[in-house]
C-alpha cells in the first residue's frame, strides 16, 4: 500500500512502547555463573566485507540473492534525540526530515523524483527512522540497472554530509513536522508521557522523546539544527550498509571511494553514553484516561546494561539465558493473564540498557489479582525453578527455530541481514553467520543442565521484588491508588508459593491414521509451473513448488461460502464463530496441548469464514508438512467443544473490547460506516464488550461447523519448498479422506452498497486538535480486466499527487493516502477510499486542493512523468512479489474464488505497459465520481 507509512517516521513512538519488553527477545542479559566454554572472540561472517575507512566509517557489504536483482542501502548514524543540546530539541528528527529536501546533489524534491522514478514508493520502500540513539536512512533500490547502484550510495553520501538545510526548507518541514507530531495526539501518546519518566528514572532520555516539543518544532533555530547535523553526522558515527544482488568487488571500491571523501570535524564532540540510573525505592505510577482502549500493567524489576557478547563463552552463557526466556515465556503464557509476559529485555532507549520486567493486560479479575499472579510467577520459579519436562520443551522449540533458520539460510532476505549489521554496528551485537550458530547450538543446547538454568533464574530475577509499577487504564471504575498497589506487591511478595505441577500432557497429536484415498486425476501447467490433482474424493489440489523461501510450505484451501450465507440475525454469531472455533483446539488436544505438541515445528494453523469464502490457512516448514496436515484433518473431523475455554474466550475478548469504542478513532470508523453503507446491518461496526457476552457457544459452533465438518468444493492450495512427488501420499491419507457432505456452494450478495448522491457529515470526537478526512466512492460496474489494471494505477497517480500536493506543496498533512478495490465478489464492483489526517483548522483548505488536484486528473489525465512513475512502482512491486509464495497463494486463491485467470500473473508486465494516459484519465473520471461520494469529518469535541 503506498503511503501507508510517511517518508519518516519515529521508532521509539509506537503504540507498542508499553510493551516493547514483549516485541524484543532477550539476547544478551545478565551473567550466567557456568564455566564458560572458551574465552576466544567471536568470528564474524564470513560472507560479510566489513571494513573501516581511514577517516573512521563503518562498512558492511555482503551479496545477498532474495530478492534478486535488488539490493538494501542503509546510512545507520549512531547518534539520535538523546544527543541534542537543549536548544535542539527534536533537532535529530528535523534532520532527518530535511535529508530528503535538498542537498549537493539533489535540489528540492529532485531526491524523491528520482526514487519514484526507478518505483520506489515513499513509506513503503524508502523510509527513515530517528530514536533516542540512532538514525536510520532506509534506502532500497532495484539493481537491474546498474547506475541505480552509484546513484543509491550517492543519496547516502548527501544524506551523511551534503544536506543544504536552507532557511525556507526549515521552515515547510516544522509544518509537516507539526502534522505528523499531530496524528500520534491522543491516548497512547497522552499514556507514555505519564509514564515515560518513571521509566527513564531521572535520566536525560525523559526530555528526548524525537518528535520534540511543539515549540522547539516550531521555533528551533536553523543555526542550531545545523550544529547537529555538523557535530554528529561525521564518519566515525556513521556505517554505510549495502546488501544484496550485488557484486561486492565493485561495491566495496565505490564505498571506498564515495565515503572516503567525509571529513572528520577537527575536534569532535565525544559522543556520551546515557545511563538508565539503577532503580531506587518502590514506585507506582497510576495513569488513568476516559479513553484507554485497555488496562495494563507493568513491574520493571531491574534496569542494568550490559555488554554484548564477546566470546564463544559469552555465547554459551547467551543460550542459557534465552532457555530461561523461553521457559518463562512457556510460564506465563499459563497464568490466567492476558499478554502476560515476564523475563529479560532491552529498555526503549539506551544501548545495550536492558531490564528484568513483567506485564500483563490486566483482565476481569483486576489489577490486584494480575500482581498476585506476576510477581507469584517470579517467586516460584525464583525458589523451584523450572521441571526438567519443561526445559526439554524448550530446548525442542529453540532447536526447531534454529534449524529453520539454518534451513532457511540460502533465501533470507536482505532486509533481514541488514538489521544485524545495524545492531552490530550500533550495539556491538555479535554477527557470527547462521553456519556457525548452528554448530555451536547443535552442539551445547542438548548440554544445558537443568541446575544451570535455575542457578540462572534465581539471579535473574530479583529477590526484592518489582521497583516501579505501572498501571494505565481508563475511568469508567475509580482506579486503585499507587500505595495499595505496592502493598498487594509487598502481599504477593510474602505469600508462601507451591511448586509448580507439571501436568504429564501429550507430546504427539492423537490421529488415528484412515485408510488412504487416491489420487484420481492430475495435469499440469508447465507455463504457471503448477500441478493440478483430483483426489478421490472430489477435494481438488493445486501445487506450486517454488524455490523463494527455502524451508517453508504455505497452505490454503478456499470455496465460495463464507458468513454471508446466513441470515442476518445470525450476524455476531457467525462474525466471531471462526475465532471461538480457533480458541477450542481439536481432537483431544486445548491450546495448551497443541502448543507443547508443536514446540520447534514452526506451524500456523487456522480456519475462518470471511464474508463470501470459506477458508483454512497454514504455513509451516518442510519436514513438518504432514503434521500440518494432520492438524488439518483433525480441524475438519473431530472438532471439540469446551465450556471453560468458552468462558475464557468471551470474558478476555469482551476485557479487550471493553473502551475500544470509546476511542475517537473507533467512533469515527463507526460513524463512518455507518454513513457509507446506510446503516446496513451486515456492514461491520468496531466490536463491543456487549458483542462477546451475548455469544452462544452452542449457535456460533453449530453454523461454523455446518460449513467446516466438509471438505466439498475446496481446492487446496500448497505454495513452497516441497516435492510433488513426495507430498502425494500425504495428501493421499489426510486430504482425500476428508468428509465431503453435501452443502451450497455459492456467494450470497446481501445488498451491501454505497449511499447513492453525496453525502458530508461532521463527527465530534476526542479532545485533541486533530481531523481526519475520509471520502468514500464506490459503486457497481461491469468487470474488466484492463479497467482493473486502469483503476489501479489511477489509485498510484491520485497518491503521488496526495503527496505533492497536500505534503510538499502545501503542508496541510504528514501522511495519507488513497486505497482501492475492484472486485468480482460478491458482485463486480469498485471502491476507493481517500483518508487524511490533517489539523482542524485545514479541513476546508484540504478539501479544496485535493478537488482541484483531481479535477484536474480528470480535466488533462496525469502527466507523462507521473504515469511513469505510477507504472514503475507497480512494477517494482510486482517484480518482487513474483517471487513470494504468499503472492501466488493469494493469486491463486483469486483464481478459485472470483475466477482471475492465473495466467495474468505471467503477462503482468506487457498488460501494465499498454495502460494509456487516456485510460487513467478516463478511470479518475469514472472513480472519483463527485455526484457519489460520502466525506466524513473527524473534529474534536467542542
Ligand atoms: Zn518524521
Amino acid at each position: 500500500m503506498p503511503f501507508s507509512r510517511s517518508i519518516s517516521t519515529i521508532s521509539s513512538d509506537i503504540a507498542a512502547w508499553f510493551v516493547v519488553a514483549l516485541l524484543l527477545c532477550a539476547v544478551q542479559v545478565a551473567s550466567v555463573s557456568a564455566a564458560p566454554v572458551s574465552g576466544d572472540p567471536l568470528p564474524v561472517n564470513p560472507q560479510l566485507r566489513l571494513g573501516k575507512l581511514a577517516n573512521g566509517l563503518t562498512y558492511y557489504i555482503q551479496k545477498n540473492g532474495t530478492p534478486a536483482q535488488r539490493a538494501e542501502l542503509r546510512l545507520v548514524v549512531n547518534a539520535g534525540s538523546i544527543l541534542e543540546d537543549d536548544d535542539q530539541r527534536g533537532a535529530a528528527h528535523l534532520v532527518e526530515h530535511l535529508a530528503f529536501n535538498g542537498s549537493t546533489h539533489f535540489r528540492k524534491q529532485e531526491l524523491g523524483a528520482w526514487l519514484q522514478s526507478i518505483g520506489m514508493r515513499s513509506g513503503a520502500d524508502l523510509n527513515a527512522f530517528t530514536g533516542f540513539d540512532s538514525t536510520v536512512y532506509v534506502l532500497p533500490v532495484p539493481t537491474d540497472k546498474p547506475e541505480n547502484l552509484a546513484t543509491g550510495l550517492l543519496i547516502l553520501e548527501d544524506w551523511a554530509q551534503g544536506v543544504t538545510m536552507t532557511d525556507q526548507a526549515i521552515e515547510d518541514e516544522r509544518k509537516i513536522i507539526l502534522e505528523e507530531k499531530r496524528l500520534r495526539y491522543g491516548y497512547v501518546n497522552r499514556m507514555r508521557d505519564a509514564t515515560l519518566p518513571a521509566l527513564a528514572n531521572g535520566s536525560l532520555y525523559k526530555d528526548r522523546l524525537a518528535i520534540g516539543t511543539e515549540a522547539s518544532i516550531a521555533t528551533n533555530r536553523p543555526d542550531a539544527l545545523r550544529r547537529f547535523y555538523r557535530d554528529w553526522y561525521r564518519p566515525d558515527l556513521m556505517a554505510v550498509i549495502v546488501v544484496g544482488d550485488i557484486d561486492p568487488d565493485e561495491t566495496e571500491r565505490m564505498v571506498r571511494q564515495r565515503f572516503g571523501r567525509l571529513a572528520m570535524p577537527a575536534a569532535p564532540r565525544p559522543r556520551p553514553q546515557v545511563a538508565v540510573p539503577p532503580l531506587g525505592e518502590p514506585q507506582a505510577v497510576v495513569y488513568a484516561d476516559p479513553e484507554a482502549p485497555a488496562s495494563n500493567l507493568q513491574l520493571l524489576y531491574a534496569t542494568y546494561r550490559r555488554a554484548p557478547s564477546a566470546t564463544l563463552g559469552d555465547y554459551r552463557n547467551g543460550l542459557v539465558r534465552r532457555l530461561f526466556a523461553q521457559l518463562m515465556g512457556m510460564r506465563i503464557a499459563r497464568q490466567p493473564v492476558q499478554r502476560g509476559f515476564s523475563g529479560e529485555g532491552p529498555m526503549p532507549f539506551g544501548t545495550n540498557q536492558r531490564m528484568y520486567s513483567a506485564s500483563a493486560a490486566v483482565g476481569p479479575a483486576g489489577v490486584h489479582k494480575a500482581i498476585d499472579v506476576l510477581v507469584g510467577e517470579n517467586q516460584r520459579v525464583r525458589q523451584f525453578g523450572f521441571s526438567a519436562s519443561e526445559l526439554d520443551l524448550a530446548k525442542r522449540s529453540f532447536l526447531g527455530r534454529y534449524e529453520h533458520e539454518y534451513m532457511a539460510r540460502d533465501t533470507r532476505a536482505s532486509r533481514a541481514v541488514v538489521e544485524d549489521y545495524q545492531r552490530h554496528f550500533l550495539a556491538a551485537e555479535p554477527i557470527p553467520g547462521i553456519d556457525r550458530e548452528i554448530e555451536w547450538v547443535r552442539a551445547w543446547v542438548p548440554g544445558v543442565t537443568l541446575d544451570e538454568v535455575n542457578a540462572y533464574a534465581r539471579t535473574a530475577i530479583p529477590a526484592e521484588g518489582p521497583r516501579t509499577l505501572i498501571y494505565t487504564t481508563g475511568t469508567a471504575q475509580p482506579a486503585p491508588t499507587g500505595p495499595q498497589l505496592l502493598a498487594t506487591v509487598e502481599t504477593a511478595l510474602a505469600a508462601t508459593r507451591r511448586m509448580a505441577v507439571d501436568k504429564a500432557a501429550p507430546t504427539q497429536l492423537a490421529v488415528q491414521k484412515p485408510e488412504p484415498g487416491a489420487i484420481v486425476g492430475q495435469s499440469e501447467d508447465k507455463e504457471l509451473g503448477l500441478t493440478r490433482l483430483v483426489l478421490s474424493n472430489g477435494v481438488k489440489v493445486v501445487l506450486k513448488p517454488t524455490p523463494f523461501s527455502k524451508d517453508s510450505v504455505q497452505m490454503s484451501a478456499v470455496r465460495p461460502g463464507g458468513q454471508m450465507l446466513f441470515a442476518d440475525a445470525d450476524k455476531d454469531a457467525l462474525r466471531f464463530a471462526g475465532a471461538v472455533n480457533g480458541a477450542m483446539g481439536f481432537g483431544p488436544h486445548g491450546m495448551a496441548d497443541l502448543r507443547r505438541i508443536l514446540a520447534g515445528k514452526n506451524i500456523v494453523f487456522g480456519t475462518g469464514m470471511s464474508s463470501y469464502a470459506d477458508q483454512v490457512n497454514g504455513s509451516t516448514n518442510s519436514a513438518d508438512l504432514e503434521t500440518l496436515l494432520q492438524m488439518n484433518y483433525l480441524a475438519m473431523t473431530a472438532p471439540r467443544r469446551d465450556r471453560a475455554t468458552f468462558r475464557a474466550f468471551v470474558n478476555t475478548n469482551a476485557e479487550l473490547a471493553l473502551n475500544r469504542t470509546s476511542t475517537p478513532e473507533a467512533r469515527f470508523a463507526n460513524a463512518r460506516n455507518l454513513a457509507v453503507y446506510g446503516g446496513h446491518p451486515r456492514a461491520e461496526l468496531v466490536p463491543r464488550a456487549e458483542d462477546y457476552r451475548g455469544l452462544d457457544m452452542g449457535r456460533s459452533l453449530d453454523l461454523f461447523r455446518s460449513r467446516m465438518d466438509s471438505a466439498k468444493g475446496m481446492t487446496y492450495i500448497f505454495v513452497g519448498d516441497f516435492d510433488v512427488e513426495a507430498i502425494k501420499p500425504l495428501l493421499a491419507t489426510w486430504v482425500a479422506t476428508l468428509p465431503v457432505a453435501d452443502l451450497p456452494l455459492q456467494v450470497r450478495d446481501p445488498g451491501i452498497r454505497q449511499v447513492a448522491g453525496v453525502t458530508r457529515r461532521e463527527v465530534r470526537a476526542g479532545t485533541e486538535q486533530k481531523s481526519v478526512v475520509s471520502f468514500d466512492f464506490g459503486s457497481d460496474l461491469a468487470y474488466s480486466k484492463e479497467e482493473a489494471l486502469a483503476f489501479q494505477t489511477m489509485i498510484d497517480v491520485l497518491n503521488i499527487r496526495i503527496r505533492a500536493a497536500l505534503r510538499d506543496r502545501h503542508q496541510l498533512i504528514y501522511t495519507g493516502s488513497a486505497v482501492g478495490r475492484y472486485a468480482r465478489i460478491p458482485r463486480p464492483s469498485y471502491s476507493l477510499s481517500i483518508v487524511l489526517p490533517t489539523a482542524p483548522q485545514h479541513v476546508e483548505k484540504l478539501e479544496t486542493v485535493l478537488w482541484e488536484d483531481i479535477v484536474e486528473l480528470q480535466g488533462s489525465g496525469p502527466t507523462p512523468a507521473e504515469l511513469n512513475k505510477a507504472k514503475q512502482a507497480m512494477l517494482q512491486t510486482y517484480r518482487k512479489s513474483v517471487k513470494e509464495n504468499a503472492y501466488w497463494k493469494q493469486r491463486l486463491e483469486s483464481a478459485e474464488l472470483e475466477g482471475e485467470d492465473p495466467r495474468d500473473i505471467l503477462t503482468m508486465e506487457q498488460r501494465l505497459d499498454a495502460v494509456t494516459a487516456a485510460q487513467v484519465q478516463a478511470a479518475a473520471r469514472r472513480f472519483l465520481d463527485r455526484e457519489r461520494y460520502v466525506e466524513m469529518v473527524l473534529k474534536p469535541e467542542a
